[in-house]
């Protein structure tokens, strides 16, 4: 527990303590002033490119982030997590960082290679693998007790998140990721079920499959989250978690999940040779429109025909999905 104290910068659930986006403020500031890599990491962001390409049917935004090399070329093979130490648990933690302890379970952390004016990561206390199933209470929680100021989102561990090995949720500012504007409008929304009060919605002409989960009873919105879960196993006949990105946000109570069904984690381009690589290795921020290339010759050359076709290779096909009504 003293390995926790220490990287403890404040405690969200204490009686006296302010609400959690106010408590972020103040740790994001602190992490800034006394840890130089989160200083230079927030400090490169302000220069960082951005570049829209516009597909045929959806815009997707690129930034140019080299900072990211690490995060989108990392090694996640069992292997490698195997030999390396966990960079998620407290006592691995670098002397500079500190977190929010949240609810007593979670120590939300500056991500010090943002894609984000303010981005967190929210690492449960113990070491434990990625799996979504027994957090989603969790995951609702969080999403309220950070509205409206930002977005929670999810990586399944076969699909873009760093640490696999190590349960984690990450934070983005509300409106940041282009998918949550997309959500809500209404060429795009297709209704498709109604399961106790929770609606689902298709949306339609992305190049990548969406599913929305909307609802305000967070036992309910739960329970068809984990049906959904379960019938992509079943489709996939498998019994691991399936490969999903997920955002969550709530708003004037009433949460919304945009889900990415997922086909495969990078696409065949991530491990070509020389020039022929692109290093594209698409996480949720990413399917949600807002993709990070850390290397300027993919920033430059990357065009709507390319993007079209990795969302198309990493995604789950229109049929597949109907298959969940079917
Ligand atoms: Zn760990």
């Amino acid at each position: 527990m003293s390995a926790l104290n220490a990287k403890i910068f404040a405690s969200c659930h204490s009686p006296s303590a302010p609400p959690l986006p106010a408590l972020l403020s103040q740790l994001l500031e602190n992490q800034q002033r006394v840890w130089p890599l989160a200083a230079e990491g927030y400090a490169a962001l302000q220069y960082a490119q951005v570049r829209e390409v516009q597909c045929r049917t959806f815009a997707v935004s690129l930034q140019f982030n080299p900072k990211r090399m690490m995060s989108t070329g990392a090694k996640v093979d069992a292997g490698s997590i195997r030999g390396r130490r966990c960079f998620l648990c407290v006592e691995n933690l670098p002397p500079e960082q500190q977190g929010v302890l949240y609810a007593q379970t979670f120590l939300v952390l500056c991500n010090p290679m943002p894609i984000f004016p303010a981005h967190f990561t929210i690492a449960h206390i113990q070491h434990q693998p990625q799996i979504l199933a027994a957090h989603l209470a969790a995951l609702l929680q969080l999403a309220r007790d950070l509205s409206p100021a930002f977005t929670v989102f999810y990586n399944g561990a076969q699909c873009g998140a760093s640490a696999p090995d190590h349960f984690h949720f990450q934070a983005a500012p509300a409106g940041k990721i282009p998918i949550e504007h997309e959500a809500i409008k209404n060429s795009r929304r297709e209704r498709v079920q109604e399961i106790d009060g929770v609606m689902i919605i298709l949306l339609k002409e992305l190049g990548r499959a969406v599913l929305v989960l909307e609802g305000t009873n967070a036992e309910k919105l739960i329970r068809v989250l984990q049906q959904l879960l379960v019938k992509m196993q079943t489709i996939l006949q498998i019994s691991d978690e399936p490969k999903i990105n997920l955002l969550c946000q709530c708003q004037a109570s009433q949460w919304r999940i945009i889900l990415f069904p997922r086909r495969k984690h990078r696409p065949d381009v991530f491990f070509k040779a020389g020039e022929a690589k692109v290093l594209i290795s698409p996480a949720s921020v990413d399917m949600g429109g807002l993709i990070v290339t850390p290397v300027e010759k993919d920033f430059r050359t990357v065009d709507a025909k390319l993007l079209e076709a990795i969302y198309r290779e990493v995604s789950w096909g229109e049929t597949t999905v109907r298959k969940f009504w079917l």
